[in-house]
C-alpha cells in the first residue's frame, strides 16, 4: 500500500476531542417535541405543504457545524466563570428584505463598536452573539388585531407572514420557512466573509466610536473613555500585540434567535456522530421565549435534546422553584455553557425580583451565564400611539442588574439588547434625543422598538462606566 505525506505546513490543527457535551435525555429525539402542549404556532393554511417544505429543509446542510456551536459553548463556560463578558444584540424582528450588504455590515458594525466599549469596561474579551441571521419568528400577545374596522391575523414574523395589513399577507405561508433557511445563508454568508476580511479591526472599530463622540456635542462626556481607549490600543501595538493573525476570538459573531418554531429547528437538527450529541444547526444559540418556556411543553422539550447553549427569558412571573426546575430540565449535567439566564423584569422592579432568583441558582453550583435584557419589560405605549421604550429606563435595568449581582457576590455576565444600525426613531431618549413627537419620523420595527446607534454606543458607554467602578 502507498503512504502519501500530507503536509503539515500551515494546515489546520485538527480540533480536540470534544468533551463535557451536553447529551440528549433518555427518549429524546428531534421530534419528540410534537404532541406535547405548544403555544404561538401559526396556522398554517397548508399543513400537508408544510411537511414536504420541512422534509426538504431536513436535505439542506447545516447552517452552522457543531464545532463553532461547541466553541460558543466553551467561550460562555469563561462568561460563567466571570472571565468573559456577553454581549447579545440585533432586530427584534429581522426581515428578509434587510438581508442586503450594507444592512448585515451596519448591524456587525454596531455589535462590534458596543463589545469594544463593553470589554473596556470590564477588562474583559467579549462573547458577541447577533440575533441574527434567522431571527424570524416572533411570539405574540393576541392571534388577531383589528385594522381599520378589520380583524387579520397578526404578524408572526418573516418566517410566518408579512406585515402588510391584509388578510393575504397575513396568511401563514409554508414557503417562508424555506425563504427563512436561504435568508439566514446569505446572512451568515457576508457575515463570514465580512469578519474574514478584517471588518473586526481594532482600531477601526474604536474610530468609528470616536466618531460618534465627535459628531455629538452632547456625547463629548465620553472623549475621556474614548482617549482612554485609544491609548490601550497604542500601547498594545507598543507592546508587540498587535494582531497578524485575524482569525482570533475578538473576530467572531455567534448568531441566536428565539427556537418558536420548533418543526423548523427539528429539521435542521443533525447527530454528531463523534459523541452522539443531537446539534440545532439553524444558530449557534437558541433561546426560549418568556411565553413559552413552560416546562412541560413541545419548546422546552425540543430545547432539553440538543447540546447548543440555550438561553432562557425570565419574565416578572417566573419563581425561583420554577426557575430552578427549568434548569434542572435544560441541564441536568451542570454542563459549563450550555445555559444562559436572561432576566427581563423591569427597570422598576429588578431590585426586587432578581435577587431572589440569582439566590436559588447560586444555590444548586451550577454554573450559568446572568444576562441582563432591559429592553422587554419596559416597553409602554406613547401618547402618540407608538410602543416605545426609554433608554434611561434601559440604562436603570442594567444598573439594578448589577447591583444585584455585586450584593449577591455573583457576575453579572452580559446584556441582551435590541437594536438597529441605523437612525431609526424607536426609543426615547439619548444625546441626540428622540423625543415622543419624533417617533413617528423612522419608526421602522416590524415588532419592538429598537435602539438606533447613536441611542446603543450612549448605552455602551454607560455600562461601561457601571462595570469599571
Ligand atoms: C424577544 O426577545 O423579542 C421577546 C419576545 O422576548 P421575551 O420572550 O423575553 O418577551
Ligand atoms: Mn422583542
Amino acid at each position: 500500500m502507498q503512504m502519501i505525506d500530507v503536509p503539515t505546513d500551515g494546515a489546520p490543527a485538527p480540533r480536540p476531542a470534544r468533551t463535557g457535551v451536553h447529551p440528549p435525555p433518555a427518549g429524546w429525539r428531534p421530534d419528540s417535541w410534537r404532541g406535547l402542549p405548544i403555544s404561538q404556532q401559526p396556522d398554517w393554511a397548508d399543513p400537508a405543504g408544510l411537511g414536504r417544505v420541512l422534509g426538504e429543509i431536513s436535505q439542506l446542510p447545516p447552517l452552522v457545524l457543531p464545532g463553532e456551536i461547541e466553541d460558543l459553548r466553551a467561550e460562555l463556560a469563561r462568561v460563567a466563570d466571570g472571565r468573559a463578558f456577553f454581549l447579545q444584540a440585533g432586530d427584534c424582528a429581522e426581515r428578509f428584505g434587510s438581508c442586503i450588504e450594507n444592512g448585515v455590515r451596519g448591524k456587525l458594525r454596531l455589535i462590534l463598536q458596543l463589545a469594544i466599549l463593553l470589554s473596556y469596561g470590564s477588562g474583559l474579551p467579549v462573547v458577541k452573539v447577533g440575533r441574527i441571521a434567522g431571527q424570524f419568528g416572533k411570539p405574540r400577545s393576541s392571534p388577531t388585531e383589528i385594522v381599520d374596522g378589520v380583524e387579520l391575523p397578526v404578524y408572526r414574523g418573516d418566517i410566518v407572514n408579512d406585515t402588510a395589513p391584509t388578510r393575504a399577507a397575513r396568511t401563514p405561508d409554508v414557503e417562508r420557512l424555506r425563504s427563512a433557511y436561504h435568508h439566514a445563508s446569505a446572512t451568515l454568508n457576508v457575515l463570514r466573509a465580512l469578519l474574514q476580511e478584517g471588518f473586526a479591526d481594532l482600531e477601526q472599530v474604536h474610530a468609528w466610536n470616536q466618531e460618534f463622540v465627535r459628531r455629538n456635542p452632547a456625547a463629548r462626556q465620553h472623549e475621556d473613555v474614548a482617549a482612554d481607549i485609544a491609548w490601550a490600543l497604542r500601547f498594545m501595538a507598543a507592546c508587540g500585540a498587535e494582531r497578524t493573525d485575524r482569525s482570533t476570538p475578538q473576530d467572531h459573531l455567534y448568531t441566536s434567535h428565539e427556537a418558536l418554531l420548533p418543526g423548523w429547528e427539528e429539521a435542521l437538527t443533525r447527530p454528531d456522530e463523534e459523541t452522539g450529541a443531537w446539534y440545532g444547526t439553524s444558530a449557534h444559540m437558541l433561546w426560549v421565549g418568556d411565553r413559552t418556556r413552560r416546562r412541560d411543553g413541545a419548546h422546552i422539550e425540543y430545547l432539553s435534546g440538543i447540546a447548543n447553549p440555550i438561553g432562557v427569558k425570565i419574565g416578572p412571573d417566573v419563581t425561583p422553584a420554577e426557575l430552578r426546575l427549568l434548569c434542572e430540565r435544560l441541564d441536568p449535567g451542570h454542563t459549563p455553557g450550555r445555559l444562559v439566564l436572561i432576566s427581563r423584569l423591569g427597570a422598576d422592579r429588578v431590585l426586587d425580583l432578581l435577587p431572589p432568583l440569582v439566590h436559588e441558582i447560586r444555590a444548586t453550583g451550577r454554573p450559568v451565564v446572568w444576562a441582563c435584557d432591559p429592553m422587554h419589560a419596559n416597553t409602554f405605549r406613547s401618547r402618540s400611539g407608538y410602543k416605545t421604550r426609554r433608554l434611561s429606563d434601559i440604562t436603570r435595568e442594567v444598573a439594578g442588574f448589577f447591583a444585584v449581582h455585586r450584593a449577591a457576590g455573583t457576575f453579572p455576565g452580559g446584556i441582551h439588547l435590541e437594536l438597529s444600525g441605523d437612525d431609526v426613531t424607536e426609543c426615547l431618549g439619548g444625546v441626540e434625543e428622540v423625543l415622543d413627537v419624533d417617533l413617528g419620523h423612522r419608526y421602522e420595527t416590524a415588532c419592538d422598538p429598537r435602539l438606533n446607534a447613536g441611542q446603543s454606543i450612549e448605552l455602551a458607554f454607560a455600562v461601561a462606566r457601571l462595570l469599571r467602578r
